[in-house]
């Protein structure tokens, strides 16, 4: 049996690199530059200063006290060398550091000495947060706050490996190449949670992927495979907690309130590496793809590297690109500079030139013709058009909340199908983030209950 979600669209996958193994960037960057804000939450405080040296995984950020609980996220040097500046980049305090390239490991990072049985909850969140641990599936929510959260209040617990967006293929190799990591990193938050039941979900176009993981897990009780339609946006957590147990959230309600919490598998792959090695979040897995790319394929990027840097050590660019993305083409962003770090919620860097298709699609005149197509795919169940033009003609609250505009997860579906090349997931998004009201109160982010809003389609 398949699951599946609610409307979505069977995408083109363009997953060329999903036959390309994992491979360490190589030469490693020369110099990298660590956002002090790379989650969801309140930025670290640099706690080097330009001339120290620095170890890799050596702690380099941290909250404030006064932030601390807050939706802190600790940050750490993703190579050893010297500290050569603190500077503000895109609002963000970054730290640069000079690579010496003779990889010294902090002496602080030790393996976790005690069996997971012996080991509490307590203890455990303890370990993720002090190794910077923050959702890599693209929301990049602190891992800590997610699980002290969800104690005792979750039934639930689901690993995310669908990977339904086009492009991406890292979640993919990392199922192939590393199954045990992920399934060690569930059985830990299967631990922290109490819970007795894991659910790691694969999308059918992984048919390699889901028997090397049943294969690991014969006779499991406490992990179970279930195979989801591959679609997009299938990874969407609310859309994939529906799919899976029939529980429905509310436009402003998290996972939680269905009793459920979702982590990306490389998430739960960082969580075992934390715990069995000591090393924190330092490195994520990258698909660099589009046809400016030489040589496309899955690198472990150290964090805070140029998208440059990367897209040189896959063999530079082979013509300019048009548009750079960090992310997915879906739920990614646009880049002007090649300069921007790669940080813990990068999942691909893709660089696409004008002769790609779709690329110049917008530059069509948009009009809506009202064929329907954009209700059809909508995960959320809403009448995109009618939320458009209702925006357009100025009756921004009222109708926005009648007709739902909250519930979007801003997932492009409806832009993606559209054949009036009509923007209307933007007039969507500006419904949906009218005047404040959405937002998180000051209060409120000062409550560890009060966790990030969940309502785009990125994938924890
Ligand atoms: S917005 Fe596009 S997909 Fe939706 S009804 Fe209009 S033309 Fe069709
Ligand atoms: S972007 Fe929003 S309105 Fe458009 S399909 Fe996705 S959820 Fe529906």
């Amino acid at each position: 049996m398949s699951y599946t979600i609610a409307g979505g669209v069977r995408m083109e996958e363009y997953k060329r690199t999903r036959r390309q193994q994992i491979k360490r960037m190589s030469p490693a960057p020369r110099c990298v530059c660590i956002p002090m804000l790379q989650h969801a939450g309140t930025p670290s405080t640099p706690l080097v200063s330009p001339g120290d040296i620095v170890c890799r995984g050596q702690l380099i950020g941290e909250a404030s006290p006064e932030d601390e609980h807050g939706g802190d996220c600790r940050v750490h040097a993703s190579v050893s060398g010297r500290v050569t500046r603190i500077l503000e980049r895109d609002g963000a305090v970054c730290v640069e550091i000079e690579n010496d390239f003779e990889d010294r490991l902090s002496p602080e990072l030790k393996p976790f000495d005690k069996r997971l049985s012996d080991t509490s909850s307590d203890e455990i969140i303890e370990i993720i947060k002090n190794a910077g641990i923050a959702g890599l599936g693209g929301a990049a929510v602190p891992t800590h706050i997610k699980l002290r959260a969800a104690i005792g209040k979750t039934d639930t617990l689901i690993i995310n490996g669908t990977e339904c967006e086009p492009f991406f293929t890292s979640n993919h190799r990392l199922m192939l190449e590393s199954p045990a990591s992920v399934i060690n990193g569930v059985k830990i938050l299967l631990k922290t949670l109490s819970l007795r039941r894991a659910t790691i979900a694969v999308a059918d176009n992984k048919p390699d992927a889901v028997s090397k993981l049943e294969g690991l897990l014969v006779g499991s009780a406490l992990i179970k495979v279930k195979v989801c339609k591959t679609k997009y946006p299938q990874g969407a957590q609310r859309q994939l907690i529906s799919a899976l147990t029939g529980r429905e959230i509310a436009p402003d309600g998290l996972p939680i309130d269905a009793r459920c919490l979702v982590f990306n598998v490389e998430t739960c792959a960082a969580i075992f590496r934390a715990f069995a090695k000591g090393i924190p979040l330092i490195e994520r897995v990258v698909t660099v793809d589009g046809d400016c790319v030489r040589e496309p394929g899955n690198v472990l990027v150290p964090l805070g590297t140029s998208a440059l840097d990367v897209l040189d050590a896959c063999g530079g660019l082979k013509k300019p690109p048009s548009a750079l993305i960090l992310g997915g083409p879906m739920t990614g962003a646009a880049q002007c500079d090649l300069s921007a770090p790669i940080v813990k919620g990068t999942r691909a860097i893709l660089a696409f030139s004008r002769d790609f298709e779709g690329i110049g699609r917008y530059e069509q005149t948009p009009t809506c013709i009202h064929c329907g197509k954009c209700a059809e795919v909508c995960p959320a169940r809403l009448l995109p058009n009618y939320i458009a033009d209702l925006y357009n003609a100025g009756m921004h609250d009222e109708i926005a909340d009648e007709f739902g505009a909250d519930a979007c997860i801003e997932c492009g579906a409806c832009s993606y199908v559209c054949p009036g090349y009509y923007p209307v997931t933007q007039y969507v998004k500006m419904a949906k983030h009218r005047p404040i009201k959405n937002q998180l109160t000051e209060n409120e982010l000062t409550n560890n209950s009060a966790l990030p809003p969940t309502t785009t389609a990125a994938e924890e």
